[in-house]
């Protein structure tokens, strides 16, 4: 059958990819440690368990509007409002979508026109390049900088502008660098949005996610800027929720209603139970699961870095949020995506290659270490033995 000219233009997403080989091996008997796949392992929280029970028992399975259920619209509304230490979300502000992916879409589709040029971090979440080729707009990769612990240098960004940028897309803390941009960077980047008049999609999914003293800023905190920004969030990582498939993009109302019009279209809107679950999930009896989870995960971190930067030929930063790692492999004298492969076919370790991220992943390669500390030190013992043989020879 005929395939369409503009499928040519879609990217992927490695990650599921690596996880079918990985699946694969495994199926031939062979043992396989994943750290590949962005996602926790940890069950949802009982209460949002039970309140997906309830929602179901009390006839939450009919259709319900395109841009969500009022009342989850409402509880995102003042979630955001709460973690972001402000007051300026409105419900109708607010559009429930099946994950937080579909609004990259969505926004990318409502906001640009062909030609459009998009700024993005690079290495970064692949789907924002592939959404920006598919719409025939100019991908305009930014590159995230190891020495500035995987920031971007914002004087980049300044010369990356022109008067055909449409769209800034910020990603903090960052997938797959576990990079978090600072105040002033963000402070930076919201001048320069103004001075150009850009718009600015920020995924902040991993905003919940961060250690020690790191806390999330939103770039909409920034006077002048919550009117020209998309926030993408959602709940699959904060709380465990990655099968439920439920996310949220908050928009100037015109375009939330463009993109109530655009799931009209597409999936008429997202299941309403796990819309209620999602409510449950905002409260605050949610908060002492999800604190478990980050002490978990921080100690899992210390553990992954701490070994990585024994394995000879690999270099990690410390990273202050989500659950990923992104160790300098140069060292190994291997590329990226040979590494990758060593480790999952030799090593049995699943990981990806960090120009799933795009080019500037070169060198690097990415661990998520959602996985238990027993694995991680599973992994880090094949890493070890394997590598040390190969950098031997
Ligand atoms: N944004 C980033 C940076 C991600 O890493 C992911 C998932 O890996 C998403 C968005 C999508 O999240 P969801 O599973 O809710 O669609």
């Amino acid at each position: 059958m005929h395939i369409a000219e503009r499928i040519s233009r879609l990217g992927t997403e490695t990650a599921f990819e690596v996880l079918v080989k990985a699946r694969a091996l495994e199926a031939q008997g062979k043992s396989i440690v994943h750290l590949e796949i962005g996602e926790p392992d940890f069950d949802t929280p009982p209460n949002i368990i039970q309140a997906g029970k309830d929602a179901l028992d009390n006839g939450f399975t009919h259709y319900g509007p395109a841009a969500g259920l009022p009342q989850a619209r409402q509880a995102v509304a003042d979630y955001v409002n709460r973690t972001r230490g402000y007051d300026k979300v409105k419900a109708d502000h607010v559009v429930i979508t099946p994950g937080a992916k579909p609004i990259m879409f969505f926004a990318m589709m409502a906001c640009l026109d062909e030609g459009d040029e998009v700024i993005y971090p690079n290495p970064g979440f692949p789907i924002y390049e592939s959404v920006i080729n598919f719409l025939n707009a100019v991908p305009v990769p930014l590159q995230l900088r190891e020495e500035k612990e995987f920031r971007f240098d914002v004087a980049d960004l300044a010369a990356s502008i022109t008067s055909k940028t449409r769209m800034i897309i910020i990603n903090t803390p960052q997938n797959p660098t576990g990079g978090i941009l600072t105040r002033e960077d963000l402070r930076q980047i919201a001048d320069l949005a103004i001075k150009h008049d850009l718009i600015v999609l920020s995924d902040e999914i991993y905003s919940q996610v961060t250690y020690g003293d790191f806390k999330h800023t939103s770039i909409t905190e920034f006077e002048g800027m919550y009117e020209r920004t998309i926030i993408l969030d959602g709940f699959s990582k904060t709380f465990a929720m990655t099968g439920w498939r439920l996310g949220y993009g908050i928009f100037p109302p015109d375009i939330a209603k463009v993109v109530a019009k655009l799931q009209t279209n597409v999936t008429s809107c997202t299941a309403s139970f796990t819309q209620m679950a999602g409510i449950e999930a905002l409260d605050d009896r949610t908060l002492p699961y999800v604190n478990d989870f980050l002490k978990e995960f921080e100690n899992r971190r210390d553990v992954i870095v701490a070994g990585l930067n024994d394995i000879p030929g690999f270099r990690c930063h410390l990273p202050h949020a989500a659950f990923y790692v992104f160790p300098n492999i140069t060292g190994t004298g291997m590329k990226s995506q040979e590494c990758a492969d060593f480790l999952l076919y030799e090593a049995g370790v699943a990981c990806l290659s960090g120009t799933a991220f795009g080019a500037h992943g070169e060198g690097f390669i990415r661990f998520s270490y959602a996985n238990s500390i027993e694995n991680i030190l599973e992994a880090l013992r094949r890493i070890r033995i394997h590598i040390g043989e190969r950098v031997a020879v």
